[in-house]
């Protein structure tokens, strides 16, 4: 008998119990930094690799999972500051390299990333592959950058093409309040109300790094069945908790987040907001533990808001793998 009890080793044998075999990756990022300017000067967020594609994700989430990866992955272009011009041609360039890795993996599912003043011609131009499914939207296009509210960087014009086509659109939301702040909250519930036909995700459990602030606008919007949420990122099971218990289990949808779940440390809420600590804040504090990656942290808390839940085995694999499945496989047309 060993003469200790391995609590690291005893918490990854629950985490790779919990973990379904079959796994579909809602919201993950592909990047080439020859068309992300404001990140060249920034090598620490350009995650030390100058391309992420379809490859370097799964070789990536491989080694992040204890040798799992997920089968099948929502792409979304990696937004850059510069990309706000259209004109300049990034943006189209962030959108080619999804539709590239599409056609390199047929196991990816894809975004365009669209811009305020685009109009409906502009963004159909974009969707040049047939698993281009959904629409990825940034507060960088912002004229108030991360205190825009979403009417700001995510036109109509979109939720118009994602009606026709029924398709996705992604969104992290901006603001101190997330979703508490009403501008945010009475716009996505208009527009979700005039187009029904669009399937807004809203993502990081609405952008909840700040747990407090998803808890009253979910009850909100759980009427509203184009609303969906993907847990990407999130640490914390209180927001996760909150989505399942307003969407219920067939619109939550697992989602890494990678390259930015490759980070380690976690983000905390913290009074009415939230900081994303670091091995050397946790140093700091007196932790001498080993630090995981959010990924981890994040399926940490995936596990416990299962269990708190009292979510079936079934429930799990609607939120790992069914869900989205059934939101950008089975629209295959
Ligand atoms: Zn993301």
């Amino acid at each position: 008998m060993k003469d200790f009890f391995d609590t690291r080793a005893a918490l990854r044998e629950r985490l790779a119990v919990f973990l379904p075999e079959r796994i579909f990756d809602a919201h993950a990022h592909v990047y080439d930094a020859s068309f992300m300017p404001s990140y060249a000067d920034k090598p620490e967020h350009a995650f030390g690799r100058s391309r992420v594609g379809a490859a370097e994700y799964r070789q990536g989430m491989e080694a992040l999972m204890y040798g799992r990866c997920p089968q099948r992955v929502m792409l979304l272009p990696t937004p850059d500051p510069m990309m706000r011009d259209r004109a300049n041609g990034l943006c189209d360039a962030a959108t080619a390299c999804v539709a590239e890795e599409l056609r390199r993996d047929p196991g990816c599912y894809g975004a365009a990333y669209v811009l305020p003043g685009d109009t409906e011609a502009d963004i159909e131009a974009m969707l040049d592959h047939e698993r281009i499914r959904g629409l990825k939207c940034y507060y960088y296009a912002s004229p108030n950058g991360n205190q825009g509210p979403a009417n700001e960087f995510l036109p109509e014009s979109a939720w118009r093409v994602a009606e026709r086509r029924g398709m996705t659109i992604t969104l992290h939301l901006a603001c101190d309040g997330a979703m508490s702040d009403p501008r945010n909250l009475e716009y996505v519930e208009a527009m979700a109300r005039r187009h029904p036909g669009a399937v807004l995700i809203l993502a990081h459990a609405g952008r909840a790094f700040a747990e407090w602030t998803c808890i009253e606008p979910m009850k909100r919007l759980a009427g509203l069945d184009n609303i969906w949420f993907d847990l990407s990122a999130i640490c914390e099971p209180a927001p996760m908790m909150a989505c399942i218990r307003a969407a219920g289990v067939d619109r939550v949808m697992w989602g890494s987040d990678y390259p930015c779940c490759c980070f380690v440390g976690r983000a905390v809420s913290f009074a009415d907001q939230f900081a994303w600590v670091d091995e050397k804040a946790l140093r700091a504090c007196g932790f001498r533990g080993e630090v995981f990656t959010v990924l981890e942290e994040n399926l940490i808390a995936t596990w416990i808001a299962a269990d708190l839940l009292d979510l079936t085995p079934g429930d799990v694999r609607k939120i790992f793998a069914g869900n989205a499945e059934r939101l950008f496989c089975l629209r295959e047309r």
